[in-house]
């Protein structure tokens, strides 16, 4: 039945967001891989943050986030003025699509580029361009082709969610600087903090105007259940972001957390270093079961599969084992599993299910 009142265009196009799975019916001792999450959650020093945040909830929070803008800026050593916070980056990305698209303008997002993108360009009422990738990596050159005079924003994570690759400083500069005057290049950093030495193009943004970064404490900071999320850019966005942005769009508990995961430091470092020792034996114990991956610069492994039907005979018999990872065959992936690189005991866990499922004995 059609009914007299109708979303605008584009709406309807849109397919919801699948999260990763989180229960399995009737297990118990289940191991979520599905999100990327944190395995070890928050530092304690956020914990005691929340505590203390806890006793001001019936105050509307501060609408500036002041606070968490200057400690952003004193750890990646940014200026304060030029960052916004959100309810996590999807939050930002919602921003950028509904201040720059809009009907007759295009938003550019890559093949396995993050639902998010594609959602967000509908909602504003753009029209979502899929550009083709290289080997399940970023490609610029594809890019370029696909800008017109109706793009607006090009969308890119950098490392990438669900490949866990990257292109490097010089393609992305590259990019930037090719791109024509009209474009904005988002540069999602969710997983910037894996890499060691790596900016998320801060000092890029800061040669240019036409160049913005998102960032999360979803990920490394273990709070994706608590939804905050920055971004840093030119002036002239920074600006114009601020103008569609709620003013009480984060609590002051949120704030306070962030604040304090920011300046546990030592914390980060210690997941940054837990991530990569487990990541590259993860990676090297699938390889050693036939099973492929990119190597990946984020919190998790692309196994790659024979074919779709190996791929989901895994998945199956994983979630048989207490394991839930991602299917990713809505990312042009069907082949592949992502699977977030837990802790110690949940990657043993995984490989001697896949060892299990491949018929190997280990
Ligand atoms: C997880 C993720 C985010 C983070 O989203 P939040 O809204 O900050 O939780 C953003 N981009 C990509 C590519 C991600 O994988």
């Amino acid at each position: 039945m059609t009914h007299a009142i109708q979303p605008k265009p584009g709406i309807l196009e849109i397919s919801p967001y699948v999260g990763g799975a989180s229960k399995i019916e009737g297990a118990r001792d289940v191991v979520k891989l599905s999100s990327n999450e944190n395995p070890f959650g928050p530092s304690e020093a956020v914990k005691e943050a929340v505590k203390k945040a806890v006793h001001q909830l019936h105050r509307y929070p501060n609408s500036d986030h002041l606070p968490l803008r200057t400690a952003l800026g004193e750890v990646h050593g940014l200026d304060p003025a030029r960052i916004i916070c959100g309810a996590g980056s999807d939050e930002i990305i919602t921003f950028l699509c509904q201040t720059y698209g809009g009907p007759g303008t295009e938003v550019i997002h890559t093949e396995h580029g993050f639902g998010m993108y594609r959602i967000s360009a509908l909602a504003a009422g753009s029209a979502p361009i899929e550009v083709r990738e290289h080997e399940r990596t970023v490609d610029v050159d594809s890019i370029l082709e696909a800008v017109n005079f109706r793009t607006r924003l090009v969308f890119i994570a950098n490392p990438a969610n669900p490949t866990g690759t990257m292109i490097g400083a010089n393609e992305v500069s590259r990019l930037a600087a090719e791109l024509p005057a009209h474009v904005l290049l988002v540069l999602d950093g969710a997983y910037a903090e894996f890499v060691e030495e790596y900016d998320g193009g801060a000092r890029l943004i800061d040669k240019r105007d036409n160049v913005i970064m998102t960032r999360t404490f979803s990920k490394i900071y273990g709070l994706g259940g608590l939804r905050i999320g920055w971004a840093y850019g030119p002036d002239h966005v920074i600006d114009a972001l601020n103008r569609v942005r709620g003013p009480f769009n984060l609590s002051e508990l949120q704030m306070s957390a962030a604040e304090a995961a920011l300046r546990d430091g030592e914390y980060v470092e210690k997941c940054r270093a837990e991530n990569a020792r487990l990541r590259s034996w993860l990676a090297k114990a699938l390889a050693e079961l036939g099973v492929a991956s990119d190597t990946s610069c984020a919190n998790f492994v692309l196994a790659r599969f024979y074919d779709v039907g190996e791929a989901e005979a895994c998945e199956a018999h994983l979630r048989a084992d207490g394991l839930l990872v991602r299917k990713v065959a809505g990312y042009k992936l069907p082949n592949c599993l992502r699977i977030t690189v837990g802790d110690e005991a949940s990657c043993r866990r995984v490989v001697h299910s896949i060892a299990g499922f491949k018929g190997r004995d280990i």
